[in-house]
């Protein structure tokens, strides 16, 4: 790309007669080129600029929806800007692909509104994710700098929109040219690194803590540098996800793993299922399920052997998009995952909501140390007990430690994954791995889950479920607004997750109760009248008499500003079954209060 400040002198003929593409009969590059040069030089406007329009993935567009509807959507375009050109005077080009370029006033509310139109032009033809217009504003400072340059510059404000979903038009800085030319070698290393072979996926068994048998596996990208070596994905995966890249990469090792499916298939040899990753990125670019579905009929795979891990950030990042996603690749077949449970501080709601087959629980929700062994059991049962009452197997990740198992068994968290088993392997080695060790039937362990749980539910005794997972189903309840962990030794309060409506106060951040109450108050979070009540309440002596002493759950209704209306709010502390100094450990649920409360 040309980025030099490259000046023109002399002006281009006026008598040229000016080319017209003959699909969208909009001026070609050329004619464009030389109209906008002469309309600067005879008219002199002043605060114009040239605009770009980029039809993001408009090449899969054309594959997906044949050459034809693509023709179709760029004549549409044209045709709407063939109008506002007659009518307003401005200079509107196509130089092929899916650029358009446009030479007009310098007004952002003008360069929305022909933005928005696009949009409902593409909206109208295909009602589709990811297909969405981008647009790249170089204001003209300097009308003698050529028009090709300023062009180049209006793309590159474009590009660097790329795979961003939220800001759809960019106005040129001078900036944007060398992180460009860095952005540009970054992909071009990456590009190169997928054509030499450098990019690999290891595979990490997950397996059944009673019987060690391998339930399925999870596809993990390695590259495999000529110089630095083998690189781990948190060195280029937040890069590339950053830039957009990410799909590129993400696309060619879904397409990898297909590949050995189908030829563990062709050798007879066994096969279980292998997640991939799927970043909320790739959500945005493409049409992720149909790309999927696309592969399994490339390598004739069954969907029940892919399974889809997706983030539980990106539900918090695009919540609608990842639903819809997840609803249509389980109309595909597929199984889905949320990886990272717990992890983030996305709404406790997503969880019913989103319709996830497996859980997989993040370690970091509970840090699980020989100092603090006991920390965070109550919550890591309550999560999964509640999860077993939705129907959700779990997955523990991370795990490492002897220790961690037999809690997680005894906590009837049946499948793991973690050093503690398996390290990620090549997928030589994972064959190897797979001919020696018995497989078990995922399909089958979700039927065997699903029918035991029901049995379960019919046969529960309530009195003897420990209040603490009881209660914690409150947390899939619409109003729950905060999970925190709360010691009543020393006051520690933590907040786990917490919804996205209580924007107002930091979470996660370790507090004593004191000042995590003074702060509510002082920042008006509470209402006027009911303040002194409030401090009275979460005093840690008088919470320690309660929960300590008389071993009793406890809760109290306060009005608290949800999304900016005091709203009546009901908190719990809700202990284990013993609640004491080796054990202090208890679990705080604000939700909103039902009226008869
Ligand atoms: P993740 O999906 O949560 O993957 C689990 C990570 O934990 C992996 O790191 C794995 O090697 C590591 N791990 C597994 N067991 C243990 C254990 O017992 N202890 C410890 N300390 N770590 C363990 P890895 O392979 O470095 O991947 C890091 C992250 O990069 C992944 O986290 C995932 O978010 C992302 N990633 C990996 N491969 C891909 C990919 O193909 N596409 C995309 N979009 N993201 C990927
Ligand atoms: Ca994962
Ligand atoms: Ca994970």
């Amino acid at each position: 790309m040309k980025t030099t400040t490259d000046k023109i002198s002399s002006a281009a003929p006026a008598s040229a007669t000016p080319s017209l593409d003959p699909l969208t009969g909009l001026l070609s590059r050329k004619s464009f080129l030389d109209q906008v040069r002469i309309r600067l030089d005879q008219e002199a406007p002043t605060d114009w600029c040239i605009a770009t329009i980029d039809l993001e993935h408009f090449k899969l567009f054309n594959d997906w929806y044949g050459q034809e509807a693509g023709d179709r959507l760029l004549k549409n375009i044209a045709d709407y800007l063939k109008r506002i050109q007659d009518c307003y005077h401005y200079t509107v080009g196509y130089f092929g692909n899916d650029d358009f370029f446009l030479f007009l006033p310098n007004d952002s509310g003008l360069v929305r509104l022909i933005f928005q139109t696009v949009c409902d032009y593409i909206q109208n033809q295909e009602q589709m994710e990811g297909f969405l217009p981008i647009v790249g504003v170089y204001p003209i400072a300097d009308p003698t700098r050529s028009v090709s340059t300023m062009c180049n510059y209006a793309q590159i404000a474009a590009s660097t929109l790329k795979g961003k979903f939220s800001q759809r038009i960019c106005y040129f800085e001078s900036s944007m040219v060398e992180s460009l030319e860095k952005k540009q070698r970054v992909l071009h290393e990456i590009n190169g690194g997928i054509q030499n072979g450098e990019f690999v996926f290891y595979l990490q068994p997950k397996c059944d803590s009673r019987t060690g048998k391998i339930i399925s596996m999870e596809a993990l990208v390695r590259w495999i540098h000529p110089q630095r070596g083998l690189v781990p994905p948190n060195e280029f995966i937040p890069v590339l996800e950053k830039s957009g890249l990410i799909t590129r990469l993400d696309m060619y090792i879904w397409n990898s793993v297909c590949q050995t499916l189908h030829r563990w298939q062709e050798e007879h040899k066994p096969v279980v299922p292998i997640s991939i990753n799927v970043s909320i990125i790739d959500i945005e670019n493409i049409d992720v399920p149909r790309y999927l579905s696309s592969l399994l009929d490339q390598y004739q795979l069954n969907p029940k052997f892919l399974m889809v891990e997706i983030t539980e950030t990106a539900f918090a990042e695009n919540n609608a998009a990842v639903k819809r996603t997840i609803d249509r690749l389980h109309q595909a077949g597929f199984t889905v995952l949320m990886d990272d449970f717990g992890s983030g501080y996305s709404s406790l709601n997503m969880l019913k909501d989103a319709n996830i087959d497996i859980l997989k629980l993040d370690m970091k929700f509970v840090e699980m140390n020989e100092e603090n062994h006991n920390k965070g059991i109550q919550i890591m049962d309550s999560v999964i007990s509640m999860a077993h009452r939705l129907n959700l197997l779990i997955v523990a990740e991370g795990v490492e430690t002897s220790e961690q198992v037999s809690m997680l068994q005894s906590m009837n968290c049946l499948c793991v994954q973690g050093y503690y088993f398996y390290k990620p392997m090549p997928v030589a080695a994972a064959e190897q791995l797979l001919a020696k060790t018995p497989t078990e039937d995922y399909h089958e362990l979700r039927i065997n889950f699903v029918q035991k749980h029901h049995c379960e539910e019919y046969l529960v005794d309530y009195e003897t479920i420990p209040s603490v997972s009881e209660s914690i189903t409150h947390i899939l309840e619409e109003n729950t607004l905060e999970l925190a962990r709360f010691n009543v030794i020393n006051g520690e309060y933590v907040t786990v997750k917490k919804s996205p409506y209580l924007t107002d106060d930091s979470a996660g951040t370790v507090q004593h109760i004191r000042d995590y109450s003074q702060r509510m108050v002082d920042q008006g979070l509470i209402h006027p009248n009911d303040t002194e009540g409030y401090l009275l309440f979460m005093q840690l002596g008088h919470l320690q008499h309660l929960l300590l002493h008389k071993q009793t759950t406890v809760s109290y209704i306060v009005r608290r500003k949800v999304d900016g209306i005091y709203t009546r709010i009901l908190i719990e502390f809700i202990t284990g079954l013993t609640c004491s100094e080796s054990n202090p450990y208890v679990v705080v649920v604000r939700r909103i209060a039902d009226d008869s409360e």
